[in-house]
């Protein structure tokens, strides 16, 4: 019987980590902030498996003492927990949870004696990097730079590159193994009851809010694909190092229309148009990619049309479009 501790439980992808390991027959430990608030938590008690096989543990990141008791006797750890926004104002408010978030959180699992750890980092970590050219394939060798994070004032990407490094950094320390999966923009349905950042960007297009968008890349991932990429990380023997998690890179423009073909009852953006500013020509690079490691843990990705249908599907029944 496997045991696994799941860090943030209740977030979009967590709580997709968590259905699949509840599925395959794993004891799951979820750590969330409050247990009693089923509004935020409630989808991972209706899970099926969750009455017999998981337990919410009461931790924040932010607390070493709290973590304890929840990775104890477990055989692998994933840690998710991080904040996500498109823009942080205060850095600390992104980079404590996720820099001093990780540090308690592996070093529980030094106190417990685990042996494994998934960490969920991102493709942030690798694609903000003003020096590298715009022909550069983008792939596991890419780091974000952390001082051009600085002067941008990129906090999210600076967060989950430090983190990233720290998680490496102690893995090695406390012979701990460390695999590391690096979503890009993760779309497909939510389990939760509220919209997260990344869905909500679909949302962004369809609900009348924009009449323009930046004719940018968006690079896409289904959160059932990450999930699965997550637990091959601990399942898969030869999973080691870092892993960039994406599917396909599309531009906004493709991505309204096939929004617009499924669903043309909504308000999309009328112009979409290439602004040649500072963050879009970084985000632009994850024009050319390779997910050639990523396939060999989880063998073909869903597609994108599918990716975007049962996104809005599942944001339709649950009334938030
Ligand atoms: P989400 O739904 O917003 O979930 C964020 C999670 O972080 C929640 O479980 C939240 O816990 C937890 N968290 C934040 N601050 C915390 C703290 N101080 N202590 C404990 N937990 C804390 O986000 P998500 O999209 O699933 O993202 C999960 C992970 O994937 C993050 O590490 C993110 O950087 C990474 N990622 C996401 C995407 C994406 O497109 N969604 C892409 C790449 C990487 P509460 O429930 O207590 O609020």
């Amino acid at each position: 019987m496997e045991r696994a501790c799941v860090i943030g439980a209740g977030g979009f992808i967590a709580s997709w980590i968590v259905a699949k390991l509840l599925d395959r027959g794993y004891t799951v430990h979820g750590t969330v902030r409050d247990p009693d608030d089923d509004e935020k938590y409630g989808h991972l008690k209706k899970l099926p498996g969750a009455s017999e096989r998981l337990s919410l543990f009461r931790a924040d990141v932010l607390d070493y003492d709290s973590l304890v008791p929840a990775v104890r006797g477990c055989h692998v750890v994933f840690h998710t927990a991080c904040p996500v926004a498109h823009k942080f104002e205060d850095p600390d408010a992104v980079l404590k949870p996720a820099v001093d978030g990780t540090r308690n959180v592996m070093e529980a699992c030094h106190k417990e004696n685990i042996k494994r750890v998934v960490f969920t980092s991102s493709g942030a970590a690798m694609i903000f990097d003003p020096n590298r050219s715009r022909d550069q394939i983008i792939d596991e060798s890419c780091w974000s730079d952390p001082e051009a994070c600085r002067k941008h004032q990129q906090w999210y990407r600076l967060a989950k590159t430090e983190s990233e490094k720290l998680v490496s950094k102690l893995g090695d320390e406390f012979g701990i193994r460390v695999v590391v999966i690096c979503p890009v923009v993760v779309l497909g349905p939510i389990l939760q009851s509220k919209i997260n950042a990344s869905v909500g960007l679909v949302a962004t297009l369809m609900n009348g809010s924009k009449t323009s968008y930046p004719n940018i890349y968006f690079a896409l991932v289904d959160v059932r694909d990450v999930a699965e990429a997550h637990i091959a990380g601990y399942e898969d023997p030869n999973a080691s190092g870092r892993y960039f998690c994406i599917a396909c890179s599309k531009l906004c423009k493709e991505m309204i229309e096939t929004l617009k073909e499924n669903f043309p009852q909504y308000s999309y953006p009328e112009k979409c148009e290439t602004e040649a500013d500072l963050f879009e020509k970084f985000l632009n690079l994850f024009e050319k990619f390779s997910n050639k490691k990523i396939l060999s843990l989880i063998k073909e990705f869903i597609p994108y049309e599918k990716m975007l249908v049962d996104t809005v599907a599942s944001l339709q029944e649950k009334g938030l479009l």
